[in-house]
């Protein structure tokens, strides 16, 4: 297996050089594009991984599957998804349009930035910082990694520059889907997506999900059932509007992040993360991609 990934990853470094490292939020722009590495951790315990495994990155759209989690957590699955939708889009992961096409004005789904506030909007906590505190803590328990913070940089910058954001969560205020302070959500949403990570990390969380919400300590962490609905989510909406044919070419649960990471999660079998800063046109990690159908083809990992 070790063989295996030494050479997928050597084999699709010439991607990193067909993607771009995100710039709309300047501090990401700093990010190293030639960095590609990856982490496999199996529903046995075993762990594998190639290249820059150990490079540090922020979640950023991989946290909407820890705040999605969380939410269904703390109101249950039904409110949750009446609040926002379970449709793909074929518009961007920033786009207004996704608000307006469901008929009750409700974001598309909870994998794009405008179904993400809604429900990062519906974290339980008193204040901003308890809301924060807890998504972190639930994503250091979900990683077993107790040492993940969150990277004050990227958060101003998002703060900063996070102009599209604030008029997603204000035109869903407006239509009554959130409640309360917008410039609060927004902060709790740029802090859960500035939360620092390995390929090793979000690899837990796919092994997580891939064993159907239990943790490899046996410990479970969300139902059977919110497992099953996130991972079809995930199938459907995880790598925003290409997701298509990343089901078609890779057939994995998977949802990426404009950090570069890709998490995933083959059911039964293992959790894997991958990192790659260079990404494609959709905001895809444009290496990591290609790591994952490689590794699909070489594995037979596609559910379908
Ligand atoms: N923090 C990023 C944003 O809100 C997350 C987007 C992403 O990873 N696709 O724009």
């Amino acid at each position: 297996m070790k063989r295996i990934l030494d050479n997928i990853v050597e084999e699709c470094r010439p991607w990193t050089s067909k993607g771009e490292v995100a710039s709309y939020i300047p501090e990401l722009a700093k990010a190293n594009p030639d960095i590609l590495g990856i982490w496999v951790t199996t529903l046995g315990g075993e762990e594998y991984f190639a290249g820059e495994y150990d490079f540090k990155f922020t979640i950023q759209s991989i946290s909407k599957v820890v705040t999605l989690m969380l939410a269904i957590l703390d109101n249950g699955i039904e409110y949750v998804f009446s609040r926002v939708g379970m449709e793909p889009t074929e518009a961007s992961f920033n786009s207004i349009t996704n608000l307006d096409s469901h008929e009750e004005k409700i974001p598309l789904n909870p994998m794009i930035n405008a179904g993400a506030i809604a429900i990062v909007s519906l974290i339980h906590g008193d204040t901003i910082e308890e809301k924060a505190t807890r998504i972190l803590n639930f994503t250091r328990k979900i990683t077993g990694n107790p040492y993940i913070s969150i990277n004050d940089s990227v958060y101003e910058s998002e703060k900063k520059t996070g102009d599209r954001n604030r008029a997603l969560a204000y035109y869903m205020k407006g239509n009554g889907i959130i409640e309360g302070s917008v410039e609060e959500i927004l902060d709790v949403y740029f802090k859960a997506c500035s939360m620092e990570v390995t390929s090793k990390d979000i690899a837990r969380i796919g092994a997580m999900l891939a064993n159907d919400g239990v943790l490899l300590t046996n410990e479970r962490v969300i139902s059977r059932e919110a497992c099953r609905i996130i991972k079809t989510i995930m199938v459907t909406c995880g790598m925003y509007d290409a997701s298509g044919k990343f089901a078609v070419h890779i057939g994995i649960p998977a949802k990426s992040g404009v950090g570069g990471g890709i998490m995933a999660a083959v059911p039964r079998r293992m959790g894997i993360g991958v990192v790659g800063p260079a990404l494609n046109s959709k905001g895809n990690s444009s290496g990591g991609i290609k790591i994952l159908e490689k590794l699909s083809q070489e594995l037979d990992l596609s559910i379908f």
